[in-house]
């Protein structure tokens, strides 16, 4: 492909659906049902010996259970079979060390969603500048919201097409995030000059030379009193509630307003986080981070049963910021944006680039003379300035040291080929 300056391109789009209270009903009991398959297909996989835990085997279970189960049955066959795979695709990670082992889902914890594995299914069809219609199995023929220009109909092909969707609910409702595949032509490689970035706690990012972005608070003050208020009241009909008493129609629906709140203010800071990285992913050729395993420094701070973790309060601050900044999905955004351009995205190994010196290389004690402010202690150098533009340079400097870890994304990408069976692996 990369050959005629054409290259694949795979992204998700999301856009609203409206649907009828009635259609809202079809969805919500098809996710339901996905979940408890998931659930049965968890219990049976424990219940099962290891020599008899097969794809045919599970396969065979799960039309029994579709067979069995009326409230099972609303859920599309081939929904049920995406369950499948993303099971034992959940196994096949946690083997490989990307995740931890599945577990059952709970109502509460997990986001309702419906797979539409196939996109021919969809049928979908432009109606109207700001709609298009698609077919839901089992839900019918639904209007979504058009603000990007789909791949279908005469400008869909082999390499431009919908290759699946999923359902998915939120704050705001029903969703359908479709599987984008194209056929674009190749960037050209990206000139511009190369960058380091810390993406700090003081500065959300601080670029090495020198640019800062920053943004507000995600919500208004008068918004925050309310997401208090509720959280208060949240807590208050929870006291009085009676054990084994059903929570209440106006409990859950306080709840509903406290996650709107939330839900609110995410997506405040991922329109932030959209706009920032394409500033940066345009203006730069290469881009270096931080190689940070964020779920490990989370983890490590409550410890273990027998080994307690040191200053869990500090760390656990430390940690609810990180999460609010949503670190790791900023480097996951910048990585493909970066991608798009031309350029190319670098990760370097992160111990001290916060301690030590950008201008003299040295780490001395006590240089960080507060959380903002980075003072060198090298008689010599003396250098001082914003600590998270000075671990700015330091990332950049690693990179241009040559220490770079295997390039995450860009023109020198190595991927292991797909479907090798890893070692691990049973
Ligand atoms: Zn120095």
């Amino acid at each position: 492909m990369s050959d005629c300056g054409l290259v694949k391109r795979r992204f998700g789009h999301r856009a609203r659906l409206a649907l009828s209270s009635a259609e809202v009903l079809k969805a919500d009991g098809q996710a339901h049902a996905a979940r408890t398959m998931w659930n049965c297909l968890h219990a049976w996989w424990q219940m099962m010996p290891k020599e008899k835990r097969t794809l045919a085997n599970a396969d065979a279970a799960i039309r029994q259970a579709r067979q069995d189960i009326d409230f099972l049955a609303v859920l599309p066959a081939q929904a049920a079979q995406a369950v499948l795979k993303a099971y034992f695709q959940a196994w096949k990670n946690c083997w490989d060390g990307r995740a931890d082992a599945p577990n059952f889902k709970g109502r509460l914890r997990s986001v309702m969603s419906v797979d539409v594995p196939q996109g021919r299914d969809l049928n979908i069809v432009r109606v109207h500048r700001r709609w298009g219609m698609a077919n839901i199995p089992k839900v019918g023929r639904v209007r979504f919201r058009w603000t990007k220009d789909l791949p279908v109909g005469k400008r869909a092909g082999a390499e431009n097409r919908i290759t699946g969707a999923r359902l998915v609910k939120d704050a705001l409702g029903w969703h359908i995030a479709f599987r984008v595949q194209t056929l674009e032509i190749k960037p050209e490689p990206h000139t511009g000059p190369e960058v380091g970035i810390d993406v700090g706690i003081n500065v959300p990012i601080a670029l090495s030379d020198g640019e800062t972005y920053e943004h507000g608070e995600w919500l208004t003050a008068k918004e925050k009193t309310r997401l208090l208020h509720l959280e208060q009241r949240a807590a208050q009909r929870k006291q009085h509630r009676k054990p084994g008493e059903r929570t209440s129609r106006r409990l859950h629906r306080t709840y509903d307003q406290i996650a709107g709140l939330r839900a609110k203010a995410k997506r405040r800071a991922l329109d932030w986080q959209h706009r920032t990285t394409t500033v940066i992913a345009k203006q730069y050729g290469t881009v270096v981070v931080e190689a940070l395993i964020i779920t490990n420094m989370v983890k490590s701070a409550k410890g273990t049963v027998e080994k307690p973790g040191m200053n869990v309060a500090q760390k656990s601050g430390l940690n609810r910021s990180i999460s609010g900044e949503a670190w790791g999905r900023t480097v996951t955004i910048l990585t493909y944006k970066a991608v798009r351009f031309g350029g190319t995205l670098h990760k370097v190994p992160s111990p001290n680039t916060s301690r030590r010196c950008s201008a003299c290389g040295l780490i001395t004690p006590g240089s960080r003379e507060s959380q903002a402010v980075f003072v060198c202690r090298n008689p010599d150098c003396g250098w001082s300035g914003n600590a998270d533009h000075n671990a700015a340079r330091n990332i950049l400097h690693l990179y241009r040291m040559g220490l770079a870890l295997v390039p995450a994304a860009g023109r020198a990408v190595v991927r292991r080929a797909k479907r090798v069976k890893p070692a691990a692996a049973r």
